[in-house]
């Protein structure tokens, strides 16, 4: 998900970041803005905490989690500057991000704060509305698949980042397509009567 705010295009990949665990080692020791709350925001704080400078942390509410004891932690690190109720409003720099804007929205005061970069961890779009008749869906829409990729309608598999599995990484994607490859050459290769093992049985193999 994307804030939609001035200069968030223009410095995507420029000091944009919409994976902190991805891009944040590019700016140890910097000052950078976080903009995440809820559970989303524990990976990418946890992050910041070691790998920052300083982080503001902003939220739209009075606390970003309910976790006291996350917060807690948080602060014992002493690196993040947190600020709640708070909006972004623009994003701005030349060639790379230089600062953030940023509104409370009780108070009305803006602060334009110098950054090196803006990490945006608010969540992911999932566009899977067009399979949801064959498909069971959980409620943020990822595709219930099993780790062969089989879904509830036979013959239809699902694989990468729409699949309910927590880890959203390029390498697990990959392997997941793979996976769901091989079971959907397989399905084809049953109904063709000529089926494949596509799963070894390491027993029966090592009695041969
Ligand atoms: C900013 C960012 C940085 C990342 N950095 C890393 C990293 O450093 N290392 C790492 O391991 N992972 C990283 N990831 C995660 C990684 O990109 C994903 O895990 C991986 O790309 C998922 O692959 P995928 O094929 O499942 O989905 P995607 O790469 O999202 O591909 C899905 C494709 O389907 C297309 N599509 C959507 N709807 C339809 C439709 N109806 N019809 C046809 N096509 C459709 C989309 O346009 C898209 O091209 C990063 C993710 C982000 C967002």
């Amino acid at each position: 998900k994307e804030l939609n705010v001035p200069g968030e295009a223009k410095f995507k990949n420029r000091g944009v970041s919409y994976c902190t665990i991805c891009d944040a080692p590019f700016f140890k020791g910097q000052d950078v803005a976080l903009v995440s709350w809820g559970d989303l925001a524990r990976e990418p704080v946890t992050i910041l905490s070691s790998v920052a400078n300083k982080f503001y942390w902003i939220f739209p509410s009075d606390k970003p989690i309910h976790d006291e004891e996350f917060i807690e932690q948080a602060k014992r690190v002493g690196k993040v500057v947190f600020m709640p109720n708070s909006e972004v409003v623009e994003i701005k720099g030349d060639a790379k991000v230089k600062a953030v804007v940023v509104r409370n929205k009780k108070t009305g005061e803006v602060q334009e704060l110098p950054v090196a970069a803006v990490f945006v961890e608010v969540g992911y779009v999932t566009r899977s509305d067009f399979v949801r008749h064959l498909v069971d869906l959980n409620e943020r829409g990822e595709i219930i698949a099993d780790w062969e990729g089989k879904t509830k309608t036979p013959g239809v598999f699902a694989a990468g980042d729409i699949v309910a599995y927590p880890y959203k990484q390029a390498v697990i994607s990959a392997a997941m397509g793979v996976a769901a490859a091989l079971s959907a050459t397989a399905y084809v290769m049953k109904i063709k009567g000529k089926p494949v093992a596509s799963l070894v049985d390491w027993k029966a193999e090592a009695k041969k």
